[in-house]
């Protein structure tokens, strides 16, 4: 097992990271910016080591610098949580070669998923139904260009097979507007990633972003832990997750559990990963997959008591999954309320000192966060500041604990979108559960409207 772990990463999944590790008895070392002197995850680790100014490409981006901690430290693991550098498969390679654990896929896997085009492939072949389009990037004749639209269907989406958080994607209504699109994604595409290859897509009307959580260990082992809906999404960032997706029959859990295991044997997959998918007429489309632990993972480990982490980590020191397909049992629901510095009406980024933080507890309440009453929260980062989640027996029982943690949640000194989630947990679309990914946008535009 692995004995000391340096975590590359900061705010609420270096401290989640952290919790995992010290419940297994492994070592911890924090590395920090400048700007994070004072961050939770660093004052409980074991070690830390500052890698840097406040910026994030002189720190958490900073490969050698976090090579270098490992090393004076000791560390035999690296985990790079969510961002930053955890879909960088030259870090993963880098930290492969000086000989240190890297607690995620093999390097080659991530390059393959991150990939869009190389992706599709993979999850084609490996069948695993993907939204009707081009096969592979899109040719530079125009002429085959418009006849690949004619054969998927207006409206379509052109986008970058580099792309990534949302950017890279331009959607097509009509035929007359297709080439010049192409050529503007294109151009963007070179510029914005380096590379400037794009494919398309039939545009999904009102699909549901729902998504499959598996764990794969190197011996040719692979669980899935159910689904999660992530529809409700502002700017196509996720704002509540929720687990199971409501309407989700065992039938189609199961369907498209088994299809991301049999991918996951078929390219060697290691470690935690997730397939995304839209959802739409109770079909599901491949769009692409996130080699690493996502943010809304608690809501998967209140249903299926899983410790996601723990298993990312028992995995890359090679040891076997603990557990079979059949030793994953789905019990209640559960809510993740993603709680941003931010202004809930404007969403301005809104950083500074807390002055009061009560945060809430009791039965089934969970909340992952590193803010504490005097934190200063630095400008320099993602507005994330803690996630709320909650698990009870039903969906109604779930929300209705919702409600009670929102009410109690008091933090102070800084603005919060938790008004916002107040208000979502009230909504009658919401309350009935299978929105689509449009509809916090919707709501957002009519809530405008009357302000
Ligand atoms: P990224 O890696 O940038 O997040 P994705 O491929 O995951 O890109 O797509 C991001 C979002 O764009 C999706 O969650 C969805 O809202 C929208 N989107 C992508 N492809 C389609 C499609 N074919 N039809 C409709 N919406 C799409």
């Amino acid at each position: 097992m692995l004995k000391k772990v340096l975590i590359a990463n900061r705010g609420e999944i270096a401290l989640r990271i952290l919790r995992a590790c010290r419940e297994m008895g492994i070592a911890t070392v924090a590395v920090h910016s400048e700007a994070d002197r004072d961050s939770l995850h660093v004052k409980l680790a074991d070690e830390s080591v500052c890698i840097g100014p406040s910026p994030s490409p002189q720190s958490y981006l900073n490969v050698p610098a976090i090579i270098a901690a490992a090393e004076v430290t000791g560390a035999d693991g690296i985990h790079p949580g969510y961002g930053f550098l955890a879909e960088n498969a030259d870090f993963a390679e880098q930290v492969e070669e000086s000989g240190f654990v890297f607690i995620g896929p093999r390097a080659d896997t991530i390059r393959l998923m991150g990939d869009k085009v190389s992706a599709k492939h993979a999850m084609i072949a490996a069948g695993v139904p993907c939204v009707p389009g081009s096969e592979g990037a899109l040719p530079d004749n125009d002429a085959e260009v418009l006849a690949i639209a004619d054969q998927v269907g207006f409206p379509v989406i052109i986008k970058a097979s580099g792309g990534g958080g949302g950017r890279g994607m331009r959607v097509v209504e009509k035929k007359e507007d297709l080439l010049r699109a192409v050529e503007m994604t294109k151009t963007e595409a070179g510029a914005a990633f380096g590379n400037p290859m794009v494919y398309m897509e039939r545009y999904l009307q009102k699909p549901r972003h729902v998504e499959i959580q598996v764990l794969a260990d190197e011996h040719g082992n692979a669980v899935y832990l159910g689904e999660r809906d992530c529809s409700m999404q502002r700017r196509h960032q996720k704002v509540i997750e929720e687990a199971p997706a409501p309407g989700i029959t065992e039938a189609e859990r199961c369907q498209i559990g088994e299809a991301c295991v049999a991918a996951c044997q078929r390219i060697g997959y290691r470690g935690a990963g997730t397939f995304e998918f839209l959802y739409e007429d109770g079909e599901f489309f491949f769009i692409e997959m996130n080699t690493r632990v996502q943010v809304e993972h608690p809501v998967t480990e209140l249903i299926s008591g899983v410790d996601i982490v723990q298993e990312q980590l028992r995995v890359a020191a090679g040891e076997p999954l603990q557990y079979r397909q059949e030793d994953i049992v789905l019990e209640g629901h559960a809510f993740e309320c993603r709680i941003n510095a931010e202004d809930p009406y404007n969403f301005i980024p809104s950083p500074g000192q807390i002055t009061t933080c009560h945060l809430p507890g009791g039965l089934g309440v969970r909340v992952d966060s590193h803010i504490y009453q005097g934190y200063r929260i630095p400008p320099n980062y993602d507005s994330l500041i803690g996630k709320v989640c909650v698990h009870g027996k039903t969906r109604e029982q779930a929300m209705a604990k919702m409600r009670v943690a929102l009410a109690e949640l008091a933090v102070q000194g800084i603005k919060t979108n938790t008004p916002l989630h107040r208000d979502l947990f009230a909504d009658p679309g919401f309350i009935e559960g299978g929105v689509s990914i449009h509809y916090l946008e919707h709501w957002l535009e009519a809530r405008k409207a009357q302000l």
